[in-house]
């Protein structure tokens, strides 16, 4: 791969790895306002019993989303590294190259197609 290719891919994964972390950020506070409001129901009688219901789920709903998150973030971590090492743009399951096609849809991809869909049947 091109020098400045391989640049516009990591500029394009820093780029992501930004707004990854600002999104972390913004969703650990709603996490932690959302627990406080729930420690503050449950000190004091609930009179909306209903509501506290809804509370705990959006608070599950927002650990769920920083899961995905920490899981992009962990891939677009590994991408960069690869990068350093010279190893970005191969599968490493197959050694095969990854078309850009492919990495442009997915920058932090570390599989080529055909070894992601095999992943994703082992797994399912
Ligand atoms: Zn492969």
């Amino acid at each position: 791969m091109k020098k400045e290719e391989l640049e516009s891919f990591r500029s394009e994964l820093l780029s992501l790895r930004q707004r990854l972390v600002g999104n972390m950020r913004y969703l650990s506070e709603a996490a932690q306002s959302q627990s406080e409001e729930n420690g503050n129901m449950r000190g004091g009688a609930p009179l909306h019993p209903a509501e506290t219901g809804s509370d705990n789920f959006e608070q599950e709903f927002t650990m769920s989303l920083m899961e995905n998150e920490n899981r992009a973030l962990e891939m677009v971590e590994h991408a960069l590294k690869r990068i350093e090492e010279g190893t970005y743009g191969t599968c490493e399951s197959c050694g095969e190259r990854i078309p850009k096609a492919r990495l442009k849809a997915i920058p932090f991809t570390s599989l080529c197609v055909k070894c992601a869909e095999a992943h994703e049947k082992g797994e399912a």
